[in-house]
Protein backbone atom coordinates (compact mmCIF):
# COMPACT_ATOMS: atom_id res chain seq x y z
CA UNK A 1 0.00 0.00 0.00
CA UNK A 2 1.33 3.56 -0.63
CA UNK A 3 0.67 6.00 1.70
CA UNK A 4 -0.17 9.66 0.62
CA UNK A 5 -0.24 12.53 3.37
CA UNK A 6 -3.72 13.45 3.92
CA UNK A 7 -2.80 17.17 4.96
CA UNK A 8 -6.86 17.62 6.43
CA UNK A 9 -5.46 15.98 9.34
CA UNK A 10 -4.52 18.95 12.32
CA UNK A 11 -0.62 18.52 13.10
CA UNK A 12 -2.54 20.29 16.19
CA UNK A 13 -3.88 17.46 17.63
CA UNK A 14 -0.72 15.71 17.91
CA UNK A 15 0.98 18.85 19.41
CA UNK A 16 -1.88 18.81 22.25
CA UNK A 17 -0.99 15.31 23.12
CA UNK A 18 2.60 15.38 22.44
CA UNK A 19 5.08 16.62 25.42
CA UNK A 20 8.78 16.21 22.49
CA UNK A 21 8.77 18.64 19.70
CA UNK A 22 7.31 18.43 15.89
CA UNK A 23 9.13 20.48 13.14
CA UNK A 24 7.03 20.83 9.60
CA UNK A 25 8.43 21.58 6.47
CA UNK A 26 9.41 24.96 6.34
CA UNK A 27 9.65 25.35 9.90
CA UNK A 28 12.97 26.97 11.45
CA UNK A 29 14.24 23.54 13.51
CA UNK A 30 13.02 21.15 10.35
CA UNK A 31 16.57 21.27 9.22
CA UNK A 32 18.54 20.80 11.95
CA UNK A 33 15.58 18.20 13.09
CA UNK A 34 15.96 16.41 10.08
CA UNK A 35 19.76 15.77 9.59
CA UNK A 36 21.33 12.42 10.22
CA UNK A 37 24.51 11.09 12.13
CA UNK A 38 26.17 10.50 8.16
CA UNK A 39 25.80 13.78 6.82
CA UNK A 40 26.11 12.71 3.30
CA UNK A 41 22.44 11.47 3.64
CA UNK A 42 19.56 14.23 2.76
CA UNK A 43 16.69 13.15 4.65
CA UNK A 44 13.12 14.73 3.73
CA UNK A 45 10.75 13.64 5.98
CA UNK A 46 6.96 14.89 6.01
CA UNK A 47 7.53 16.02 9.48
CA UNK A 48 10.06 15.16 12.20
CA UNK A 49 8.76 14.17 15.48
CA UNK A 50 10.72 14.38 18.86
CA UNK A 51 9.17 12.06 21.32
CA UNK A 52 10.07 12.66 25.34
CA UNK A 53 8.06 9.29 26.21
CA UNK A 54 6.45 5.88 24.98
CA UNK A 55 3.33 7.99 25.14
CA UNK A 56 4.76 10.76 22.78
CA UNK A 57 5.66 7.92 20.34
CA UNK A 58 2.13 6.41 20.75
CA UNK A 59 1.16 9.42 19.70
CA UNK A 60 2.92 9.81 16.66
CA UNK A 61 1.45 6.03 15.56
CA UNK A 62 -1.70 7.19 15.87
CA UNK A 63 -1.50 10.58 14.46
CA UNK A 64 0.59 8.83 10.91
CA UNK A 65 -2.32 6.58 10.67
CA UNK A 66 -5.15 9.54 10.71
CA UNK A 67 -2.71 11.14 8.45
CA UNK A 68 -1.89 8.49 6.10
CA UNK A 69 2.11 8.47 6.80
CA UNK A 70 4.61 5.44 7.38
CA UNK A 71 6.52 6.77 10.85
CA UNK A 72 10.72 5.68 10.66
CA UNK A 73 12.17 5.82 13.99
CA UNK A 74 16.04 6.80 14.34
CA UNK A 75 17.90 6.61 17.05
CA UNK A 76 20.91 8.58 15.29
CA UNK A 77 21.32 7.95 11.89
CA UNK A 78 24.41 5.84 11.33
CA UNK A 79 22.31 3.72 8.65
CA UNK A 80 20.09 6.32 7.21
CA UNK A 81 21.70 5.89 4.02
CA UNK A 82 19.76 2.06 3.70
CA UNK A 83 16.43 3.62 4.28
CA UNK A 84 14.30 4.75 1.41
CA UNK A 85 13.22 7.89 0.80
CA UNK A 86 10.99 9.12 3.57
CA UNK A 87 8.63 11.84 1.56
CA UNK A 88 5.34 9.87 3.24
CA UNK A 89 7.21 9.28 6.72
CA UNK A 90 7.24 10.81 9.98
CA UNK A 91 11.02 10.62 11.05
CA UNK A 92 10.74 10.03 15.13
CA UNK A 93 14.22 10.93 15.98
CA UNK A 94 14.72 9.03 20.07
CA UNK A 95 17.24 11.67 20.62
CA UNK A 96 15.85 13.01 23.81
CA UNK A 97 15.09 9.80 25.14
CA UNK A 98 18.31 8.91 26.67
CA UNK A 99 17.86 7.47 29.91
CA UNK A 100 19.81 4.54 31.16
CA UNK A 101 18.85 2.95 34.43
CA UNK A 102 21.49 0.35 36.07
CA UNK A 103 20.55 -2.27 38.47
CA UNK A 104 24.31 -3.70 39.66
CA UNK A 105 23.37 -6.17 41.68
CA UNK A 106 21.19 -7.98 39.52
CA UNK A 107 23.51 -6.92 36.65
CA UNK A 108 21.07 -5.51 34.15
CA UNK A 109 20.28 -1.76 32.74
CA UNK A 110 17.28 -0.18 31.10
CA UNK A 111 17.65 2.36 28.14
CA UNK A 112 15.62 4.32 26.57
CA UNK A 113 15.05 3.86 22.80
CA UNK A 114 17.46 6.77 22.32
CA UNK A 115 20.47 6.30 24.26
CA UNK A 116 23.76 5.36 22.52
CA UNK A 117 26.24 2.80 23.17
CA UNK A 118 28.24 5.11 25.09
CA UNK A 119 25.57 6.35 27.28
CA UNK A 120 25.35 2.58 28.77
CA UNK A 121 29.17 0.86 28.59
CA UNK A 122 30.55 4.28 30.44
CA UNK A 123 28.61 4.31 33.57
CA UNK A 124 28.34 0.49 33.71
CA UNK A 125 32.08 0.55 33.74
CA UNK A 126 32.63 2.82 36.80
CA UNK A 127 30.70 0.12 38.55
CA UNK A 128 33.06 -2.54 37.58
CA UNK A 129 30.17 -4.39 34.58
CA UNK A 130 30.44 -4.29 31.01
CA UNK A 131 27.83 -3.79 28.50
CA UNK A 132 28.18 -5.11 25.10
CA UNK A 133 28.75 -2.00 22.60
CA UNK A 134 30.26 -1.46 19.74
CA UNK A 135 33.14 0.52 18.05
CA UNK A 136 31.60 3.49 18.05
CA UNK A 137 30.46 5.81 21.66
CA UNK A 138 27.77 7.10 19.71
CA UNK A 139 25.88 4.38 17.57
CA UNK A 140 22.39 4.30 18.78
CA UNK A 141 21.36 1.24 21.38
CA UNK A 142 18.69 -0.16 19.68
CA UNK A 143 19.62 0.17 16.06
CA UNK A 144 22.73 -1.30 16.92
CA UNK A 145 20.40 -4.46 18.56
CA UNK A 146 18.14 -4.53 15.76
CA UNK A 147 21.06 -5.63 13.57
CA UNK A 148 22.35 -8.09 15.56
CA UNK A 149 25.52 -5.98 17.27
CA UNK A 150 29.43 -6.87 17.40
CA UNK A 151 31.63 -5.19 20.03
CA UNK A 152 35.07 -6.31 21.54
CA UNK A 153 34.25 -8.69 23.45
CA UNK A 154 32.09 -10.76 21.10
CA UNK A 155 33.91 -13.48 20.68
CA UNK A 156 33.21 -14.57 24.34
CA UNK A 157 29.82 -12.76 24.72
CA UNK A 158 27.99 -13.05 20.65
CA UNK A 159 25.94 -10.52 19.53
CA UNK A 160 24.57 -8.03 21.57
CA UNK A 161 21.21 -8.42 20.48
CA UNK A 162 20.88 -11.95 22.13
CA UNK A 163 21.67 -10.05 26.01
CA UNK A 164 18.47 -8.60 25.42
CA UNK A 165 16.27 -10.02 28.48
CA UNK A 166 12.88 -7.07 27.40
CA UNK A 167 11.57 -4.81 25.63
CA UNK A 168 9.29 -2.36 25.65
CA UNK A 169 7.61 -1.59 22.06
CA UNK A 170 4.84 0.53 20.47
CA UNK A 171 2.90 -1.54 17.80
CA UNK A 172 1.88 0.56 14.24
CA UNK A 173 -1.66 0.03 15.62
CA UNK A 174 -0.21 2.41 18.83
CA UNK A 175 -0.58 0.19 21.21
CA UNK A 176 2.15 -0.33 24.05
CA UNK A 177 3.71 -3.78 24.61
CA UNK A 178 6.16 -5.40 26.84
CA UNK A 179 7.82 -8.51 25.74
CA UNK A 180 10.35 -11.25 26.48
CA UNK A 181 10.48 -15.14 26.62
CA UNK A 182 6.88 -14.99 28.44
CA UNK A 183 5.12 -11.74 27.02
CA UNK A 184 4.59 -11.70 23.17
CA UNK A 185 7.34 -14.15 22.71
CA UNK A 186 7.50 -13.67 19.19
CA UNK A 187 7.71 -9.73 18.95
CA UNK A 188 10.54 -10.29 21.23
CA UNK A 189 12.66 -12.96 18.76
CA UNK A 190 11.93 -10.60 16.39
CA UNK A 191 13.13 -7.37 17.27
CA UNK A 192 16.41 -9.30 18.67
CA UNK A 193 18.75 -9.01 15.28
CA UNK A 194 15.60 -9.25 13.01
CA UNK A 195 15.49 -5.65 12.20
CA UNK A 196 13.39 -2.95 13.43
CA UNK A 197 10.71 -3.91 10.52
CA UNK A 198 7.95 -5.01 13.16
CA UNK A 199 7.91 -2.84 16.28
CA UNK A 200 8.74 0.92 17.79
CA UNK A 201 11.37 0.35 20.59
CA UNK A 202 10.44 2.39 23.55
CA UNK A 203 12.79 1.05 25.76
CA UNK A 204 15.09 -2.47 26.36
CA UNK A 205 16.59 -4.30 29.69
CA UNK A 206 19.88 -5.32 28.71
CA UNK A 207 21.97 -8.22 30.45
CA UNK A 208 25.46 -6.74 31.77
CA UNK A 209 28.79 -8.68 32.29
CA UNK A 210 31.15 -9.06 34.58
CA UNK A 211 34.44 -8.28 33.52
CA UNK A 212 37.35 -8.09 36.16
CA UNK A 213 40.02 -8.11 33.67
CA UNK A 214 40.65 -6.68 30.43
CA UNK A 215 43.56 -5.67 28.41
CA UNK A 216 42.27 -3.79 24.93
CA UNK A 217 44.39 -1.29 22.99
CA UNK A 218 45.71 -0.72 19.04
CA UNK A 219 49.04 -1.74 17.57
CA UNK A 220 50.19 0.76 14.38
CA UNK A 221 52.55 0.25 11.79
CA UNK A 222 53.62 2.10 8.68
CA UNK A 223 51.11 1.20 5.80
CA UNK A 224 53.83 -0.14 3.72
CA UNK A 225 54.11 -3.30 5.88
CA UNK A 226 50.42 -4.07 5.63
CA UNK A 227 51.03 -7.15 3.49
CA UNK A 228 53.25 -9.03 6.14
CA UNK A 229 51.48 -7.54 9.27
CA UNK A 230 47.98 -8.70 7.65
CA UNK A 231 49.48 -12.13 6.92
CA UNK A 232 50.65 -12.73 10.13
CA UNK A 233 47.13 -11.48 12.21
CA UNK A 234 45.52 -13.57 9.93
CA UNK A 235 47.67 -16.74 10.32
CA UNK A 236 47.19 -15.69 14.02
CA UNK A 237 44.14 -15.64 14.07
CA UNK A 238 43.47 -19.25 12.80
CA UNK A 239 44.31 -20.23 16.16
CA UNK A 240 42.96 -17.36 18.46
CA UNK A 241 41.09 -17.93 21.61
CA UNK A 242 37.50 -17.15 22.10
CA UNK A 243 38.78 -14.68 24.33
CA UNK A 244 40.13 -12.26 22.17
CA UNK A 245 38.08 -9.94 19.45
CA UNK A 246 40.40 -7.73 16.89
CA UNK A 247 40.39 -6.31 13.78
CA UNK A 248 42.90 -5.68 11.37
CA UNK A 249 43.20 -2.53 9.46
CA UNK A 250 44.63 -0.45 6.73
CA UNK A 251 44.00 3.38 8.04
CA UNK A 252 44.44 6.74 5.85
CA UNK A 253 44.20 9.07 9.11
CA UNK A 254 42.51 12.71 7.93
CA UNK A 255 44.79 14.97 8.45
CA UNK A 256 41.98 17.17 10.41
CA UNK A 257 43.16 19.35 13.82
CA UNK A 258 41.25 16.93 16.54
CA UNK A 259 43.66 13.53 15.92
CA UNK A 260 46.70 13.50 17.85
CA UNK A 261 49.83 14.93 16.37
CA UNK A 262 51.78 11.40 16.09
CA UNK A 263 49.25 9.96 13.87
CA UNK A 264 47.48 13.03 12.23
CA UNK A 265 47.70 12.75 8.19
CA UNK A 266 49.70 9.47 8.42
CA UNK A 267 48.22 5.76 7.05
CA UNK A 268 49.28 2.83 8.85
CA UNK A 269 48.15 -1.04 8.96
CA UNK A 270 46.33 -0.82 12.73
CA UNK A 271 45.38 -4.11 14.47
CA UNK A 272 42.86 -3.45 17.66
CA UNK A 273 39.91 -5.19 19.95
CA UNK A 274 40.23 -6.70 23.53
CA UNK A 275 41.36 -9.60 25.43
CA UNK A 276 39.59 -10.92 28.60
CA UNK A 277 42.10 -12.20 31.15
CA UNK A 278 44.43 -10.88 33.08
CA UNK A 279 47.55 -8.64 31.52
CA UNK A 280 50.28 -11.71 31.66
CA UNK A 281 47.51 -14.04 29.97
CA UNK A 282 47.03 -11.04 27.36
CA UNK A 283 50.67 -10.73 26.95
CA UNK A 284 50.87 -14.30 25.90
CA UNK A 285 48.09 -14.29 23.86
CA UNK A 286 49.76 -10.99 21.54
CA UNK A 287 52.99 -11.76 22.06
CA UNK A 288 53.12 -13.13 18.31
CA UNK A 289 51.50 -9.33 17.24
CA UNK A 290 54.20 -7.67 19.29
CA UNK A 291 56.98 -9.37 18.10
CA UNK A 292 56.46 -7.48 14.88
CA UNK A 293 57.37 -4.51 16.90
CA UNK A 294 54.60 -1.86 16.38
CA UNK A 295 55.65 1.48 16.26
CA UNK A 296 53.15 2.39 18.50
CA UNK A 297 51.51 0.03 21.01
CA UNK A 298 48.54 1.65 23.20
CA UNK A 299 47.51 -2.35 23.99
CA UNK A 300 47.35 -2.22 28.30
CA UNK A 301 44.87 -3.07 31.16
CA UNK A 302 41.61 -0.92 30.68
CA UNK A 303 38.16 -0.66 32.42
CA UNK A 304 34.97 -2.07 29.79
CA UNK A 305 34.36 1.97 29.12
CA UNK A 306 37.43 2.12 26.85
CA UNK A 307 35.96 -0.31 24.37
CA UNK A 308 33.77 2.39 22.85
CA UNK A 309 37.05 4.42 21.75
CA UNK A 310 39.66 2.27 20.83
CA UNK A 311 39.06 2.10 17.32
CA UNK A 312 39.19 5.63 16.72
CA UNK A 313 35.84 5.96 14.88
CA UNK A 314 34.46 9.20 14.58
CA UNK A 315 32.19 10.35 17.77
CA UNK A 316 30.49 12.95 16.02
CA UNK A 317 28.56 13.10 12.76
CA UNK A 318 30.74 13.19 9.52
CA UNK A 319 29.79 11.72 5.68
CA UNK A 320 30.54 8.63 4.79
CA UNK A 321 30.21 6.26 2.13
CA UNK A 322 30.87 2.46 3.52
CA UNK A 323 30.46 -1.32 2.03
CA UNK A 324 30.89 -4.58 3.54
CA UNK A 325 30.83 -8.13 2.21
CA UNK A 326 31.24 -11.53 4.88
CA UNK A 327 33.74 -13.77 4.71
CA UNK A 328 33.69 -17.47 4.90
CA UNK A 329 37.52 -17.41 4.74
CA UNK A 330 40.34 -15.51 4.80
CA UNK A 331 43.52 -17.91 3.05
CA UNK A 332 46.59 -15.95 2.21
CA UNK A 333 45.51 -15.17 -1.05
CA UNK A 334 43.08 -13.10 0.18
CA UNK A 335 45.24 -10.94 2.18
CA UNK A 336 47.71 -10.26 -1.14
CA UNK A 337 44.28 -9.16 -3.06
CA UNK A 338 43.29 -6.94 -0.41
CA UNK A 339 46.73 -5.41 -0.63
CA UNK A 340 46.57 -5.03 -3.80
CA UNK A 341 43.60 -2.85 -3.73
CA UNK A 342 43.33 -0.78 -0.54
CA UNK A 343 47.59 -0.47 0.22
CA UNK A 344 50.30 1.85 0.00
CA UNK A 345 50.45 1.27 -3.97
CA UNK A 346 46.89 0.86 -4.45
CA UNK A 347 46.26 4.69 -4.89
CA UNK A 348 43.46 4.13 -2.60
CA UNK A 349 41.79 6.89 -0.60
CA UNK A 350 39.63 4.82 1.73
CA UNK A 351 39.49 6.21 5.19
CA UNK A 352 39.34 2.71 6.29
CA UNK A 353 39.43 -1.25 4.40
CA UNK A 354 38.95 -3.24 7.93
CA UNK A 355 39.29 -6.84 8.41
CA UNK A 356 36.93 -8.13 11.85
CA UNK A 357 37.97 -11.70 13.14
CA UNK A 358 34.50 -13.41 14.54
CA UNK A 359 34.05 -16.76 15.33
CA UNK A 360 34.42 -18.17 18.54
CA UNK A 361 30.52 -17.09 20.70
CA UNK A 362 29.55 -15.22 17.02
CA UNK A 363 29.36 -18.47 15.40
CA UNK A 364 26.95 -20.72 17.86
CA UNK A 365 23.29 -20.21 18.51
CA UNK A 366 22.80 -19.33 22.05
CA UNK A 367 19.92 -21.10 23.90
CA UNK A 368 16.44 -18.30 23.78
CA UNK A 369 17.92 -16.71 20.90
CA UNK A 370 16.00 -13.94 18.49
CA UNK A 371 15.95 -13.68 14.97
CA UNK A 372 19.94 -13.16 14.23
CA UNK A 373 21.38 -16.08 16.56
CA UNK A 374 24.41 -15.76 15.12
CA UNK A 375 27.11 -15.20 11.96
CA UNK A 376 27.58 -17.41 9.43
CA UNK A 377 30.84 -15.98 8.71
CA UNK A 378 34.64 -16.00 10.01
CA UNK A 379 35.57 -12.73 8.81
CA UNK A 380 34.05 -9.62 8.11
CA UNK A 381 35.13 -7.10 5.62
CA UNK A 382 34.03 -3.50 5.87
CA UNK A 383 35.53 -0.34 3.95
CA UNK A 384 34.75 3.05 3.60
CA UNK A 385 35.37 6.45 2.30
CA UNK A 386 35.31 10.14 3.80
CA UNK A 387 34.48 12.62 0.69
CA UNK A 388 35.78 15.44 1.70
CA UNK A 389 35.60 16.76 -1.95
CA UNK A 390 33.61 16.24 -4.61
CA UNK A 391 37.03 14.59 -6.86
CA UNK A 392 37.09 11.94 -3.24
CA UNK A 393 33.32 11.27 -3.46
CA UNK A 394 33.54 10.11 -7.18
CA UNK A 395 36.59 7.99 -6.43
CA UNK A 396 34.34 6.12 -3.23
CA UNK A 397 32.02 3.72 -4.74
CA UNK A 398 34.49 2.61 -7.53
CA UNK A 399 37.06 1.94 -5.19
CA UNK A 400 34.50 0.26 -2.11
CA UNK A 401 33.34 -2.02 -5.39
CA UNK A 402 37.07 -3.00 -6.45
CA UNK A 403 37.93 -3.95 -2.62
CA UNK A 404 35.18 -6.40 -2.63
CA UNK A 405 35.52 -7.72 -5.82
CA UNK A 406 38.89 -8.58 -4.81
CA UNK A 407 37.43 -10.62 -2.01
CA UNK A 408 34.78 -11.97 -3.71
CA UNK A 409 35.48 -15.74 -4.00
CA UNK A 410 35.66 -16.16 0.20
CA UNK A 411 32.49 -14.47 0.02
CA UNK A 412 29.64 -15.41 3.01
CA UNK A 413 26.12 -15.44 1.44
CA UNK A 414 24.64 -13.77 4.16
CA UNK A 415 25.40 -10.38 4.87
CA UNK A 416 25.68 -8.49 8.64
CA UNK A 417 22.96 -5.77 8.38
CA UNK A 418 24.61 -3.63 11.19
CA UNK A 419 27.24 -3.10 8.31
CA UNK A 420 24.99 -3.01 5.13
CA UNK A 421 24.46 0.79 4.95
CA UNK A 422 22.69 0.70 1.40
CA UNK A 423 18.74 -1.00 0.82
CA UNK A 424 19.77 -4.62 0.94
CA UNK A 425 17.23 -7.80 0.10
CA UNK A 426 16.84 -8.53 3.84
CA UNK A 427 15.75 -12.04 2.65
CA UNK A 428 19.24 -12.90 2.33
CA UNK A 429 19.94 -12.12 5.71
CA UNK A 430 18.21 -14.52 7.41
CA UNK A 431 17.46 -18.57 7.01
CA UNK A 432 13.80 -19.49 4.81
CA UNK A 433 12.28 -20.29 7.91
CA UNK A 434 13.22 -17.53 10.08
CA UNK A 435 13.01 -14.89 6.68
CA UNK A 436 9.13 -16.47 6.61
CA UNK A 437 8.61 -15.96 10.39
CA UNK A 438 9.77 -12.29 10.61
CA UNK A 439 7.49 -11.65 7.30
CA UNK A 440 4.82 -12.91 9.32
CA UNK A 441 5.24 -11.73 12.63
CA UNK A 442 5.28 -8.60 10.25
CA UNK A 443 1.88 -8.76 9.05
CA UNK A 444 0.32 -9.85 12.46
CA UNK A 445 1.45 -6.49 13.65
CA UNK A 446 1.99 -4.40 11.06
CA UNK A 447 0.23 -5.69 7.65
CA UNK A 448 0.00 -2.18 6.01
CA UNK A 449 3.80 -1.89 6.80
CA UNK A 450 3.74 1.41 8.20
CA UNK A 451 6.87 0.80 10.10
CA UNK A 452 9.34 2.52 7.46
CA UNK A 453 12.71 0.39 8.79
CA UNK A 454 15.97 0.68 7.24
CA UNK A 455 16.52 -2.89 6.16
CA UNK A 456 12.63 -3.59 5.71
CA UNK A 457 10.63 -6.86 6.41
CA UNK A 458 7.82 -6.91 3.82
CA UNK A 459 4.24 -8.47 5.49
CA UNK A 460 3.15 -12.14 4.56
CA UNK A 461 0.90 -12.23 1.90
CA UNK A 462 2.93 -8.58 -0.17
C1 LIG B 1 31.19 4.71 12.86
C2 LIG B 1 30.36 3.45 12.96
C3 LIG B 1 30.78 2.44 13.80
C4 LIG B 1 30.01 1.26 13.92
N1 LIG B 1 30.46 0.24 14.73
C5 LIG B 1 29.74 -0.90 14.82
C6 LIG B 1 30.19 -2.00 15.61
O1 LIG B 1 31.26 -1.96 16.22
N2 LIG B 1 29.42 -3.11 15.67
C7 LIG B 1 28.23 -3.20 15.00
O2 LIG B 1 27.56 -4.22 15.13
N3 LIG B 1 27.77 -2.18 14.26
C8 LIG B 1 28.51 -1.05 14.13
N4 LIG B 1 28.07 -0.04 13.34
C9 LIG B 1 26.80 -0.21 12.61
C10 LIG B 1 25.63 0.24 13.49
O3 LIG B 1 25.39 -0.72 14.49
C11 LIG B 1 24.38 0.39 12.59
O4 LIG B 1 24.61 1.43 11.69
C12 LIG B 1 23.13 0.64 13.41
O5 LIG B 1 22.00 0.51 12.57
C13 LIG B 1 23.17 2.02 14.02
O6 LIG B 1 22.08 2.25 14.87
P1 LIG B 1 21.66 3.77 15.15
O7 LIG B 1 20.46 3.77 16.00
O8 LIG B 1 22.85 4.51 15.60
O9 LIG B 1 21.35 4.26 13.68
P2 LIG B 1 19.97 4.67 13.00
O10 LIG B 1 20.30 4.93 11.58
O11 LIG B 1 19.34 5.75 13.77
O12 LIG B 1 19.08 3.39 13.16
C14 LIG B 1 19.19 2.28 12.30
C15 LIG B 1 17.80 1.70 12.13
O13 LIG B 1 17.37 1.12 13.34
C16 LIG B 1 15.95 1.22 13.41
N5 LIG B 1 15.62 1.89 14.68
C17 LIG B 1 16.33 2.81 15.35
N6 LIG B 1 15.69 3.12 16.51
C18 LIG B 1 14.57 2.38 16.54
C19 LIG B 1 13.50 2.22 17.47
N7 LIG B 1 13.46 2.90 18.60
N8 LIG B 1 12.52 1.34 17.20
C20 LIG B 1 12.53 0.62 16.04
N9 LIG B 1 13.50 0.74 15.11
C21 LIG B 1 14.50 1.60 15.38
C22 LIG B 1 15.46 2.02 12.22
O14 LIG B 1 14.98 1.12 11.23
C23 LIG B 1 16.71 2.71 11.76
O15 LIG B 1 16.72 2.99 10.39
C24 LIG B 1 28.82 1.13 13.18
C25 LIG B 1 28.41 2.15 12.32
C26 LIG B 1 29.18 3.30 12.19
C27 LIG B 1 28.73 4.36 11.23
Amino acid sequence: MIFTARPTVELDTLRRQFSGDIHAPGDAGYDDARQAWNLLVDQQPALVAVPRTAQDIAAVVRFAREAGLRVAPQGTGHNAQARSGLQDSILLNTKLMRGVRIDAERRRARVEAGALCGDLTAPASELGLAALGGSSPDVGLVGFCLGGGIGWMARTFGLCCNSIISLEVVTADGQELTCDHQRNPELFWALRGGTGSVAIITAMELQLFDVPELYAGAMLWPWERASEILHAWREWTLDAPESVTTSARILQVPPVPEIPEIVRGRQFVVIDGAVLGSAAYAEEVLAPLRALEPEIDLFAMAPPAALSHLHMDPEHPVPGIGDHQMLEELPAEAIDQLVAVAGHESGSSLLAVELRHIGGALSRIPAGAGACGRLEAAYILFAVGTPMTPEMAAAIPPRLAQVKAALEPWKATRPYLNFAEHPTDTSTAFGTDAFAALQVIKAQYDPYDMIHANHAIAPAGR
